[in-house]
């Protein structure tokens, strides 16, 4: 039975015979007995009945009251008196046997009652006017116990009439939705996102569809997200290939001049390193959202490491005139992360501040520790964000100016995000536009130590 809808139909009529086998088997047992002994007891009467002809009606009238008797009461009878026996209707079936008759003809008053399949059967011994009579009574039962069984069978038909209609009824019910959710998800796994299914109620169907239109609407978002990646990706690497692309055809032409040759060659390398880098960003960022990425976690300066990365900054700081500030804190500050990308998001962010600030502007560096955490600040007096570029610089690729006068490629900020994330840092941005702007990292403190303890531990280590 390969549909649920089978499935229940099937369940529903095994149920119902099932129930009704038992329902069936004891009330016909109970019925029966009741039948059997209010047979007995109406046999009980009929001797007695029986006894008082006997007794009252003079010989000549009884044969034709007691065949009346016979024929209107369903009851065949026996009357037996010193070897002289009548027969009243049909007796059939097991009659008494020699040992029984003894019994009756030795006790006077004594009952015998017999079953015999669905005959119900009783004897009696007594005495009518000085004489001694045996009176045998018996009566079939099985037509009764037949118009019970035949009820019960109409009623176990109607029930099973009635309640097969109800429960298609019921089951449509429940199949139906699923039958619905069933397309539905035919529909998502054929690249269909826009499907989903109506539901009403609160039922588990209801919230089996409510789950369903919310993964549709994850993989839709999803989906859209891979479609910018990918437009954005090819964007990103189409440029410079172009560029590398028309100024490669541009060297060709051997009328140019050595200062153009040399021009021209700096614009191809300028572009290839480009292009290096995004492709460098990329992977970054892929192997930093693989499930398995794992911090190679030291304990370190952060001081030493602010120091190492506006170094490497100074250069770019100096050719633009801008000076970088860092307000180095009265006692060194260790904390305990992965060093190597920890000094990433340093740099981009270092470089960003040097990068979005016009010349002679101030890149200020503050390093702040509480008790609970470790806050690093970098802000510039640069070309700042509108509200809406903030919303967005952690996405993938995007840049506030759209006509990409200021190298980069968009993805700094969200590696310097992941980073931050996988340490359960948290990264906030203050910035107006052309009001500079202030990124603040703040990360859990492991450990921190004052320079004078760090300078007794290292001592210790010395000595160990
Ligand atoms: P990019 O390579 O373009 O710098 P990022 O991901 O580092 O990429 O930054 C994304 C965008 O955020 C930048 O294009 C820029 O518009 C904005 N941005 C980042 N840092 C600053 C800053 N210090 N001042 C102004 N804008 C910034």
């Amino acid at each position: 039975m390969k549909s649920i809808y089978g499935k229940l139909i099937l369940g529903f009529l095994a149920s119902i015979l099932f129930s009704f086998s038992i329902a069936g088997y004891f009330s016909l047992r109970k019925n029966s007995d009741e039948l059997s002994r209010l047979t007995v007891e109406e046999l009980e009467n009929s001797t007695e009945l029986i006894a008082d002809f006997l007794q009252l009606i003079d010989n000549e009238n009884l044969p034709k009251v007691l065949n009346g008797y016979a024929s209107t009461s369903e009851v065949s009878f026996s009357i037996e008196s010193q070897n002289h026996k009548e027969v009243y209707g049909t007796l059939t079936g097991r009659q008494l046997t020699n040992k029984e008759h003894q019994l009756l003809e030795n006790q006077l008053g004594k009952t015998i009652t017999l079953h015999d399949s669905s005959m119900r059967k009783l004897a009696k011994s007594f005495e009518v006017n000085g004489q001694q009579y045996i009176v045998f009574v018996q009566k079939d039962i099985g037509k009764k116990q037949m118009i019970f069984i035949d009820s019960a069978m109409i009623a176990v038909f109607c029930m099973l009439i009635a309640g097969s209609i109800t429960f298609l009824v019921i089951a449509d019910i429940i199949v139906k939705p699923i039958s619905r959710l069933n397309k539905a998800t035919n529909e998502l796994s054929k690249g269909n996102y826009r499907v989903r299914v109506n539901y009403s109620g609160n039922d588990e169907i209801a919230r089996l569809n409510r789950s369903f239109n919310q993964m549709a609407q994850q993989l839709a978002k999803q989906e859209e997200t891979r479609q910018q990646f990918i437009s954005d990706v090819s964007h990103e690497f189409q440029t410079p290939l172009t560029a590398i692309q028309g100024f490669a055809t541009i060297l060709k032409n051997e009328k140019l001049t050595d200062e153009q040759r040399q021009k021209y060659a700096d614009i191809i390398l300028f572009h290839s390193k480009r292009l290096s880098t995004l492709s460098r960003n990329m992977l970054q960022l892929t192997i930093l959202d693989g499930e398995d990425v794992k911090l190679e976690v030291s304990e370190f300066s952060l001081i030493e490491q602010l120091n190492r990365v506006i170094e490497t900054q100074d250069n770019l700081a100096i050719s633009k005139n801008i000076e970088i500030e860092f307000d180095i804190p009265k006692n060194d500050i260790l904390i305990e992360a992965d060093e190597s990308r920890l000094e990433q998001v340093w740099i981009n962010l270092v470089n960003n501040a040097i990068k979005y600030t016009n010349e002679n502007g101030v890149v200020t560096i503050s390093v702040k520790k509480t008790t609970k955490e470790v806050e690093v600040s970098i802000e510039d007096t640069g070309v700042g964000m509108s509200k809406e570029a903030i919303s967005h610089i952690f996405e993938r690729f995007y840049r506030q100016d759209k006509s990409r006068s200021v190298e980069g490629n968009g993805l700094g900020l969200s590696i310097v995000k992941r980073i931050v994330d996988l340490h359960q840092g948290t990264i906030d941005v203050k910035s107006r536009e052309d009001g500079g702007s202030q990124f603040i990292v703040k990360l859990p403190q492991v450990r921190s130590f004052h320079l004078s303890e760090r300078l007794m531990k290292k001592d210790r280590d010395n000595h160990s």
